[in-house]
């Protein structure tokens, strides 16, 4: 948490395979008051995912009347299903003073910036495509036509890198893991954060 009160907003997109979540997980374990958001999907849990714990799992339907509510921070149709970020999800963490990760795609990271939000925006990616290729055939049951339409999205997702503010390249996990968690620490480090702190330093000197 930074001293100054209210949360940091961190946002980290990449390809689809390139090992984010787990990267993301690893540096919320590893880091207090760092808090991943829990976004909304309308695609069906797959096995071992649990609603509520991996994603809140809701209908379509639901997902479109929240969209009409204006519930969502951002959203994003991908791959057919719908997956957004819930406004008041993110403000109620934000303002309990822990910083919060969204991990979401390129587009939806566009939306938080059109709206003026103050985040930190990481993006990132795989050491090469062939790697990205090889996660992706090895982790899933997808099938061939749905493993070539997320390549041909990362193609294009991997273009949008300079709209980010730092990049991290995912080639072992534990060293990724550690260069996010100093973009975080840096971040807390910024003067906004730590004026207070240091104000209050500054009057044991009177
Ligand atoms: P998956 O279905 O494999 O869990 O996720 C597919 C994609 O959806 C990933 O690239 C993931 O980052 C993205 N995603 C997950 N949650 C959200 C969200 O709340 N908003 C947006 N824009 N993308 C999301």
């Amino acid at each position: 948490m930074s001293s100054r009160g209210r949360g940091l907003l961190f946002v980290v997109s990449a390809p689809s395979g390139a090992g984010k979540t787990t990267l993301v997980e690893r540096l919320v374990e590893r880091t207090p008051n760092l808090k991943m958001s829990r976004s909304y999907t309308s695609r069906a849990a797959r096995q071992g995912e649990t609603d509520g714990v991996d994603y809140n799992f809701v209908t379509r339907e639901r997902f479109e009347a929240m969209v009409a509510a204006g519930a969502f921070l951002e959203w994003a149709d991908l791959f057919g299903n719908l997956y957004g970020t819930s406004a008041a999800d993110t403000e109620r963490i934000l303002e309990s003073g822990s910083d919060v990760v969204l991990v979401i795609d390129v587009q939806g990271a566009r939306q938080v910036r059109r709206r003026g939000a103050e985040t930190t925006a990481i993006f990132v990616m795989p050491p090469s495509f062939d790697v990205l290729e090889q996660r992706l055939r090895g982790r899933s049951k997808d099938s061939e036509e749905a493993i070539q339409r997320r390549l041909h999205v990362a193609r294009q997702e991997v273009a949008a890198f300079a709209e980010y503010d730092f990049l991290v390249i995912n080639d072992e996990l534990a060293a990724a893991v550690e260069r996010l968690r100093s973009i975080v620490l840096a971040e807390r480090a910024r003067l906004k954060c730590m004026r207070a702190a240091a104000e209050s330093i500054v009057e044991t000197f009177s």
